[in-house]
C-alpha cells in the first residue's frame, strides 16, 4: 500500500516510525479433533509452542531487564508450569487439536484463579494474554492485544479501549493510528494526555503491513506510508521545529491572551479530582469543564450532598483565585445511569439525557446544585470563583429553569452548555436569561450532523473543522458579544491550536481542554492579534470542506511550522 492515508487529527506533532498492527482478538479453536495430523503430532506442537512463548518472555524479560524482567520470568514460569503440560497433553491425547487443548488447560486454571479472590483474579488478565500467545502461534496468526516489536513503532489498530492500553509503555508508541474512534474516543483522549500524535477514523489503517515505515501527521489528520526522501526531510524538519519549540511553550504560564492583550481563558476539563494536580502543573488557569458523572456511575442511588460537597471541594481548593466551571450531571446515551436512564428508550442519544433526565428526578439536581453551592461558599475564602452550567439544554425555557434552580445557592454564576443545535440558533435567548454559554462541539457537532459521536465510521462528521459547525459557533460567539456575556468552548475542539484561534476570533472568551493541549493554544494565540483571529476565523466559515478549512487557516496563521501543525 503506498496512497495516503486521512482520518481526522487528534493530537498534534509529526513522527517518522515504523508500523505495528495491533491484533484482533483470537478465535476459540473449534472443538474438533486433529484432522490432517495424529494425536502425538498434536502433544509435540502444543509443547513445543508453550516453549517457544516461554522462551521468547525470557528473551523480552532479559532485553528489558529491571522489574519487567522480574515480570516477563514470572510469566514464563507460568507458561513452563507442569500441571499444565500434563493437562494439555491429557486433552491432545483425548482427541483435541492442540491449539484447541492449549485454550481449555489455560480456561480451567482461569476458573480457578478468577474465584480465588480479588488480587488472584487480576491474574486472569495475564493468563488470557499467556494463552493467546500460545495459540496464536499455534494458529499462525498474529498475537493479540498491543505488539511488542521490541522497538519504537507507530501503533496501528481498529480501535483502542482502556483495557489495551492499561500496560503500554508510552516510551515506545511514537503515534496511535485507528481505523475508528472520534475526536472523543479513547484513543484520542489517551494520545492528548501523552502528548503523541494520532489519527483516529483512518480507513484502511489496519491493511499497512507491519514494519512499514510511515509519517503521521497528527494535526492534519494524515498517515503516510513508505514516504520518499523528500517526504522523509520535511517531515524531520517539522518534528525538529516542534521539539524546539515546545520547550518554551510547556514552561509559558500565566492568564491566556492574544499578542494585542485580548484576554482567553485557559482552561482544563476534568472528570474528578484526581485530575486537578495535572490541570495545575500544565498551567491551567482553573477549570472550564468538571465532568462530574464519576460520582454517579456504577450506582444503585445518587450520590448524597456531602459526599458530592467533598468533591467539589477538592477540585475547588486546586485553584486558589482561579474559576471553576462545574457541569450537572449529564446522564443518558453514551453516559447512561442506573437510576436515572430509562431502560427502553428506542433512541437514547434523542432521549432522556442531560438536563431533561434530572428534570425528570428534579431532587437529583436540587441535591447537587447545593452540594456545588456548599463547596462554593467553601472556597471563597481563596478567591476561587464557582460557576454552575447544565448539559443538553435546548430551549430559552429549559435555560430560565435551570439558573433559577442554580440561583438559589452562593454560586457565582449560572450557565448552560450549547449542544444542540437549536441552542446555539437561538443564543441570543439563552443569554438573556443565563449568565455565561459553554459550547460543547462534540455534541454539536453530533446533532448538527445526525451523525453519532461514538461510530468511528463517521468521525468526519465530527471534525471540529466542519463549516457547518464553526457556523454554529459563530451564533453563539456573537450573541455573546452582544449580550456581554462570556461565552466559552469546553469540547474537543479547543484543544486544536488553530482552530482555537478560529475560536476566539467567532467571539469564544475562554477555551477549556485536556491540560496536555494548553501549551500549544497558548503559544499560538499569543502569536496572534484579536483582529488576526477574525481575520482566521472568516477564512474558516468561508472553506468548502474542513481540511480547506484547515489548510487556509494553517498558512496564514503565524507559527503553525514551529510547532509542526
Ligand atoms: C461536548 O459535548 O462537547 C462536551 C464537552 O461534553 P461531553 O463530551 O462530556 O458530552
Ligand atoms: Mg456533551
Amino acid at each position: 500500500m503506498t496512497g495516503r492515508l486521512r482520518g481526522v487529527g487528534v493530537s498534534a506533532g509529526v513522527v517518522i516510525g515504523p508500523v505495528a498492527v495491533m491484533a484482533g482478538a483470537i478465535p476459540e479453536p473449534s472443538m474438533e479433533g486433529p484432522t490432517a495430523s495424529t494425536t502425538e503430532a498434536e502433544v509435540a506442537a502444543a509443547a513445543t509452542a508453550l516453549e517457544a512463548v516461554a522462551t521468547d518472555l525470557e528473551a523480552r524479560g532479559a532485553a528489558a531487564g529491571g522489574d519487567a524482567r522480574d515480570v516477563l520470568e514470572a510469566q514464563a514460569l507460568m507458561v513452563r508450569d507442569p500441571g499444565l503440560a500434563e493437562r494439555v497433553a491429557q486433552l491432545a491425547g483425548e482427541g483435541r487439536g492442540a491449539a484447541r487443548a492449549v485454550w481449555e488447560s489455560f480456561g480451567e486454571y482461569r476458573e480457578l484463579l478468577a474465584g480465588a479472590g480479588e488480587y488472584m483474579a487480576a491474574r486472569v488478565a495475564d493468563l488470557d494474554d499467556l494463552r493467546g500467545r500460545v495459540v496464536a502461534r499455534l494458529l499462525g496468526v498474529p498475537v493479540p492485544g498491543v505488539p511488542d516489536p521490541g522497538h519504537p513503532f507507530v501503533l496501528v489498530a481498529r480501535d483502542l479501549a482502556p483495557a489495551d492500553t492499561a500496560t503500554l509503555d508510552p516510551a515506545t508508541v511514537l503515534a496511535f493510528v485507528t481505523e475508528e474512534g472520534g475526536p472523543t474516543s479513547h484513543t484520542a483522549i489517551l494520545a492528548k494526555s501523552l502528548g503523541v500524535p494520532a489519527v483516529v477514523g483512518c480507513a484502511g489503517a489496519t491493511g499497512l503491513g507491519d514494519g512499514t515505515t510511515v509519517i503521521v501527521d497528527g494535526a492534519a489528520g494524515l498517515v503516510v506510508p513508505n514516504p520518499s526522501k523528500e517526504e522523509v526531510a520535511e517531515a524531520e524538519r517539522r518534528a525538529a521545529a516542534r521539539t524546539a519549540t515546545r520547550g518554551a511553550a510547556l514552561a509559558a504560564r500565566g492568564p491566556g491572551a492574544t499578542a494585542d492583550g485580548h484576554r482567553v481563558g485557559l482552561l482544563a476539563n476534568i472528570g474528578g479530582p484526581a485530575e486537578v494536580a495535572a490541570a495545575v502543573a500544565a498551567g491551567a488557569e482553573g477549570v472550564g469543564l468538571f465532568r462530574t458523572e464519576f460520582l454517579f456511575l456504577d450506582r444503585q442511588t445518587p450520590p448524597t450532598v456531602a459526599e458530592q460537597q467533598a468533591a467539589y471541594q477538592e477540585v475547588v481548593a486546586g485553584f486558589p483565585g482561579g474559576k471553576v466551571v462545574v457541569r450537572t450531571l449529564d446522564a443518558g446515551a453514551d453516559k447512561p445511569l442506573a437510576f436515572l436512564s430509562p431502560r427502553d428508550e428506542p433512541n437514547p442519544a434523542l432521549g432522556q439525557r442531560g438536563l431533561r433526565a434530572v428534570r425528570r428526578i428534579p431532587e437529583v439536581l436540587a441535591d447537587q446544585l447545593e452540594a456545588v453551592g456548599r463547596a462554593a461558599a467553601a472556597g471563597a475564602g481563596s478567591g476561587t470563583e464557582v460557576w454552575v452550567m447544565a448539559p443538553m439544554v435546548a430551549t430559552a425555557a429549559e435555560a430560565g429553569w435551570f439558573c433559577a434552580q442554580a440561583r438559589r445557592q452562593p454560586i457565582a454564576r449560572a450557565g448552560v452548555m450549547v449542544e444542540i443545535p437549536a441552542a446555539a440558533l437561538t443564543a441570543p435567548a439563552l443569554l438573556g436569561t443565563a449568565d455565561f454559554a459553554s459550547i460543547g462541539t462534540n455534541d454539536l457537532a453530533q446533532y448538527a450532523f445526525a451523525a453519532d459521536r461514538l461510530v468511528g465510521e463517521l468521525a468526519g462528521f465530527q471534525d471540529p473543522w466542519q463549516p457547518a459547525l464553526l457556523r454554529l459557533v459563530a451564533m453563539v460567539g456573537e450573541a455573546g458579544l452582544r449580550a456581554e456575556k462570556p461565552v466559552g468552548v469546553c469540547g474537543e475542539a479547543a484543544a486544536d491550536p488553530l482552530l482555537a484561534l478560529v475560536l476566539v476570533g467567532l467571539g469564544v472568551t475562554s477555551l477549556s481542554m485536556a491540560p496536555a493541549a494548553l501549551a500549544d493554544v497558548r503559544l499560538l494565540l499569543g502569536r496572534h492579534t484579536l483582529e488576526a483571529c477574525r481575520g482566521l476565523a472568516q477564512l474558516a466559515l468561508e472553506a468548502d470542506d474542513p481540511e480547506q478549512a484547515r489548510a487556509r487557516v494553517r498558512e496564514t496563521a503565524t507559527g503553525a511550522g514551529d510547532l509542526g501543525l
